[in-house]
């Protein structure tokens, strides 16, 4: 996934505008690759369309840096669909009750132990561990090693088989030994049936948890959100938990759960240690699902970088009177790219006015170019030995005319004279514009 979209919003890095067909080309990229990432199909085609819209609105068509507004707003919104802000547990209960849900092998048990580290550590809370998958006595041994390992006691009763009178009388124990967390893991098939969902709602409301969490196996893809949707419709869960994002997991699970059954995540596991768990932050997930946290900041810093060295050695030039018509053509490739030139003068400030004597419109470019073409590379690094037999062949070769050709070298010494001019405070700021 993160190849791909950095490929798309590669490809509007390197246009100084974009156009609304790049803008189309990119998005058609982006939902591709979420397409790929296992997201919906409806998910992807309305959330592209909500960030052409976005675009488009802050005129994206118009800025300086359209690559990277462009990489915002896509980020911006993969953040606003999963959520935008980090969700924390509702902890208000006495004791606050957490009951864990999902298929067998999502990671149920494993993130119950985790999720009791984690509130130890981290938040000084006193967690007990309630074992109610009475199917497979491995399952109740399980917990007890998980428990054993983060120093968490585990309630269990081997000799009762029935769940819901397990999890109450674990809640019972809390209560009664001072413990202000409980965490319920219970049993899960591996495909949603009837007995498992009437089983964990039948838990569900003899204990009133606090927190319902939903654990579910991002490896799954659209299978997730067939049973994220399952489960919601009996449990009408509080969060959502993805495991297994260790490794080159694809993300797309957490956009399409969130997406369809509209609950925040709230954990994510990223490996099968205790202390594999983080806090799901949306931002950072988007992150995660661009490549941004690394590919695309290169790229952009590789690229600030390129444009500072060419800013810097052209204000050297210019202190040094060595501003030439190749520097010029430069500089004219570069507001060309940048968009609207007379909008572009009045963000100068003082500046506005001086263009305007010298008169430098869109059109008037094309011309300038073919003149300076038409220029030797000597006539070109000094343009003081253009002489009138020179100035002929030039305007021949541009095909314009001597007065044209005039013109130009008197609009280029105007210029260079106003770059020196303007190298203090605000020939900075007319670099800064240049960079692009
Ligand atoms: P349960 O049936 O829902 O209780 O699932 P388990 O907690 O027993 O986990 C099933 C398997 O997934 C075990 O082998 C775990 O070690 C593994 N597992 C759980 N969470 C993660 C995770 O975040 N990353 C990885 N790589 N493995 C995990
Ligand atoms: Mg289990």
């Amino acid at each position: 996934l993160s190849d791909k979209l950095d490929k798309a919003l590669h490809v509007l890095k390197g246009h100084g505008s974009i156009t609304e067909v790049n803008v189309a080309e990119t998005l058609k990229e982006v939902r591709r690759a979420l397409l790929d990432a296992d997201v919906n199909f409806k998910i992807a085609k309305d959330f592209t369309s909500r960030v052409k819209e976005k675009a488009l609105g802050q005129n994206v068509l118009t800025t300086l840096q359209p690559g990277q507004l462009m990489v915002k707003i896509v980020k911006d919104e993969l953040t606003q669909l999963m959520g935008g802000d980090a969700e924390g547990l509702n902890l208000s209960g006495a004791p606050s009750v957490i009951l864990m849900s999902g298929l067998q092998g999502s990671g149920k048990t494993t993130f119950s132990g985790k999720l009791a580290n984690y509130l130890k550590t981290k938040k000084s809370k006193k967690p007990l561990l309630v074992a109610c998958d009475v199917y497979r006595p491995a399952a109740i041994d399980q917990l007890h090693v998980v428990g054993e390992q983060i120093g968490v006691e585990v309630f269990s009763d081997r000799g009762n088989s029935d769940p819901v009178a397990i999890s109450q009388a674990g809640v019972a124990h809390a209560k009664a030994n001072g413990f202000n967390v409980v965490i319920i893991d219970t049993a899960g098939r591996l495909a949603v049936d009837e007995a498992m969902m009437t089983e964990i709602s039948n838990i569900h409301k003899a204990i009133q948890p606090q927190e319902t969490l939903f654990v579910v196996d991002a490896m799954t893809g659209q299978d997730a959100v067939n049973t994220a949707k399952a489960f919601n419709d009996i449990l009408n869960f509080d969060g959502v938990v993805l495991t297994k994002l260790d490794g080159d997991t694809r993300g797309g699970a957490a956009i399409s759960i969130k997406s369809v059954v509209d609950k925040p995540i709230k954990f994510i596991g990223t490996g099968e240690k205790m202390e594999a768990i983080d806090v799901f932050y949306p931002s950072r997930m988007a992150d995660r699902i661009l490549g941004m946290g690394d590919v695309v900041s290169l790229v952009e810093r590789a690229q600030e970088q390129f444009d500072e060295v060419e800013a810097r050695k052209l204000q050297k030039k210019i202190a040094k009177n060595q501003f030439g018509f190749d520097d010029f053509l430069k500089q004219i490739q570069q507001i060309k790219k940048m968009g609207n030139m007379k909008d572009l003068m009045g963000m100068i400030p003082g500046a506005g006015k001086m263009m305007k004597d010298i008169d430098i419109d869109d059109d008037a470019f094309k011309g300038i170019e073919a003149i300076i073409h038409s220029m030797t590379p000597k006539e070109r690094t000094n343009p003081s030995i253009i002489n009138a037999s020179r100035k002929k062949r030039i305007g021949n070769g541009s095909g314009t005319s001597v007065q044209e050709v005039n013109q130009l070298l008197k609009q280029f010494n105007q210029m260079s004279k106003m770059m020196k001019m303007m190298q203090g405070g605000g020939g900075k700021k007319m670099m800064q514009m240049m960079k692009g």
